[in-house]
């Protein structure tokens, strides 16, 4: 099946649904933000269901829904950022667990491995998640997590999830997926096998760049309900107004991310010949290495493009400063279009050798395509990057 059938709208009218639809006469259409931190006992003893918005919140509540029902999930858990969500995952295995990982991952999810799991006796094992065959050699010697972004920050190699969900089950590992860059209208991972789904709701989701939030969302029940435990006892939660501005941001997520990836691909292709650029990184253009795939897998292709200077360093601080419509800036999926330096900004806390095991170099840039229009950001692209 062409990927791209499998978004047929329906998706979008069921989000209004579940977003605006749970309103008895009298409510207010819009959901209220619930700040309260305190709910009232019904008398002691007697179990409700909001009691502490630690343990639960109303806000909280309904952004969880959503996202549960975006990722085909039975359940979801939000967190205050994207790394504290990945944390979260980390909690589920047990102590001195073994973990294999892509050579290309987010530079905070590696830190978090490196700085604080392994001291505490956590196994890295990295592989180049091509190789699906190093994967099950990597994963034979007893695993409990194969996690996995797809497409990668910042290079975006897409890796094949249904194939690795089978490795990780026959393994006896749970599978997970960092969803962040792909979008749940891009793929769904726990229709492709998936456990668990993470994701930075500061991306496409929040997608305003005003918000940091992280979430985990799960098929299985069980797993959901250690989540539950998790989230509540150590209470790294997203607060209520946070959860407010991503419920508010994904009524019109399916609109944004929509037009950010067609744009995505005008401008990809655009780039595609451009003289001044070694590598121009996208998994919509017939050129990328795993184009297939992506096709197979994914039905839109995201909005960030990955493209190497020929003129190293020197000649991208040009380009960074020439351009009028790309703003340096840490994130991306925001509504303005932003440039990247992965090697001084998402991956500077990499070491340098595993960086370049990652094929990270100076000259790469990250461009994450915003709401403008792309003829015109194609065209401030083009003057920035002449000689
Ligand atoms: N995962 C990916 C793929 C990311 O790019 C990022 C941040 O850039 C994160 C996770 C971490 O998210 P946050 O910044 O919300 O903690």
């Amino acid at each position: 099946m062409e990927a791209a059938d499998k978004d047929d709208g329906a998706l979008e009218s069921r989000l209004i649904e579940i977003l605006f639809g749970e309103v008895e006469p009298g409510d207010p259409l819009s959901p209220p933000i619930v700040l309260s931190t305190n709910f009232k006992h019904g008398g002691v003893g007697e179990s409700w269901e909001y009691s502490y918005t630690r343990t639960g919140n109303p806000s909280r509540a309904r952004l969880e829904r959503a996202l549960a029902f975006l990722e085909s999930g039975s359940s979801a858990y939000s967190f205050s950022s994207g790394v504290a969500a990945m944390a979260m995952v980390f909690r589920l295995l047990p102590p001195r667990f073994r973990t294999v990982v892509p050579n290309e991952l987010y530079g905070g999810t590696e830190r978090l491995l490196r700085t604080l799991e392994v001291p505490l006796g956590a196994e890295v094992r990295s592989v180049d998640f091509g190789d699906l065959a190093a994967v099950r050699d990597a994963a034979s010697d007893g695993v409990d997590l194969i996690l996995t972004e797809s497409p990668t920050n910042p290079r975006l190699t897409v890796y094949d999830l249904a194939a690795l969900s089978k490795i990780a089950k026959d393994a006896g590992a749970l599978f997970a997926v960092d969803n962040t860059f792909a979008t749940p209208l891009g793929q769904r991972p726990l229709e492709l096998g998936a456990d668990l789904v993470i994701h930075s709701l500061t991306k496409y989701l929040g997608g305003h760049g005003d918000l940091l939030g992280g979430a985990v969302i799960v098929r299985d029940e069980a797993l959901g309900k250690r989540l539950l435990r998790l989230q509540r006892s150590i209470g790294a939660v997203l607060s209520p107004f946070d959860s407010f501005l991503a419920t508010r941001s994904l009524v019109s997520f399916p609109l944004r991310f929509r037009r950010q990836a067609e744009s995505a691909k005008i401008i990809a292709e655009g780039l595609r010949d451009h003289p001044a650029l070694s590598e121009v990184l996208y998994p919509g253009l017939r050129n990328h290495p795993n184009h297939q795939l992506a096709r197979k897998q994914m039905a839109y292709f995201g909005a960030i493009i990955t493209i190497e200077h020929q003129g190293g360093l020197e000649a991208l601080h040009r380009t960074i400063k020439r351009s009028r419509r790309f703003t340096l800036a840490e994130g991306l999926g925001s509504a303005e279009s932003l440039f990247g330096h992965p090697a001084t900004m998402s991956h500077a806390t990499m070491p340098a050798e595993t960086r370049e095991r990652a094929g990270i170099r100076e000259g790469h840039l990250r461009l994450s395509i915003g709401l403008e229009d792309p003829a015109d950001l194609l065209r401030d692209l083009q003057m920035a990057l002449e000689p």
